[in-house]
């Protein structure tokens, strides 16, 4: 339905690192910051040294807190790019982008976002939802002024609290949890989940081969009419995490 793919993805698997962006702003500026987003979390978590050290926050002692203080710093690199990228380009003005990342290592899951590209856990038979959408109707759910079923079918649901490039510094919520063997997790922009409930993308991961899986939620959610670009990375985890 869209001449251009405002998503971007990035898988390395020999680092367990995972990406999804999903870009915003007029003509090609969606692309352009979902493509930088991704690319410099990537060139900020795979290259051995920061560019700019010194820009950590803190010395971190605990391993996890290490991580998560890398992705929420890898992040924030991405947001000063963009901005610098829009200041420079009028056309590219207020461009930004969602941004989920995944860091998978030694047995653990570690998650960072911005926006309302999401990650799941389906574990079990059950999926879950691991990230929580940084929108206005989202804040309204948690208000408890909005139904999770309303909050589907209002107008403008999609509009975000947070991205990476348009406010400035990121505050990306973090986490971090121990995985099992034969855990599959699932990051999506919200071309998924707009067409695609969550027990419906529960059912097609409990009846799909892993290696299938990906592909046939993108074309679940084109055939339930959706019109948005779709992605969808799968990650399976083996015996040794
Ligand atoms: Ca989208």
């Amino acid at each position: 339905m869209r001449e251009n793919n405002e998503d971007n993805w990035a898988i390395d698997i020999e680092s367990g690192l995972f990406i999804v962006a999903d870009g915003m702003g007029g003509h090609a500026a969606g692309e352009v910051a979902a493509e930088m987003a991704v690319d410099t979390v990537k060139s900020v978590l795979l290259t051995d040294s920061d560019p700019d050290e010194t820009m950590l926050a803190t010395e971190v002692d605990d391993p996890d807190d290490a991580m998560r203080e890398r992705l929420r710093y890898a992040m924030n690199q991405a947001a000063v790019n963009i901005r610098r990228k829009s200041d420079e380009d009028r056309t590219l003005a207020g461009m930004g982008t969602t941004l989920v990342v995944l860091v998978v290592d030694e047995g653990s899951a570690h998650l960072a976002h911005v926006g309302d590209s999401r990650a799941y856990l389906f574990r079990d038979e059950r999926l879950q939802r691991l990230t929580r959408d940084h929108t206005i109707v989202q804040q309204e759910v948690d208000a408890g002024r909005l139904t999770p079923e309303l909050a589907r079918i209002v107008p403008h649901k999609n509009i975000l609290t947070k991205s990476v490039g348009v406010h400035g510094p990121v505050d990306p919520d973090t986490s971090t949890r121990a995985l099992d063997p034969g855990d599959l997790l699932v990051l999506c922009s919200d071309g998924l989940t707009d067409p695609l409930e969550d027990r419906e993308i529960e059912r097609i991961c409990g009846r799909t081969h892993p290696e299938d899986l990906a592909e046939t939620l993108v074309m679940e959610a084109l055939r339930r009419g959706g019109d948005d670009n779709v992605t969808v990375v799968i990650v399976v985890v083996g015996d040794e995490g």
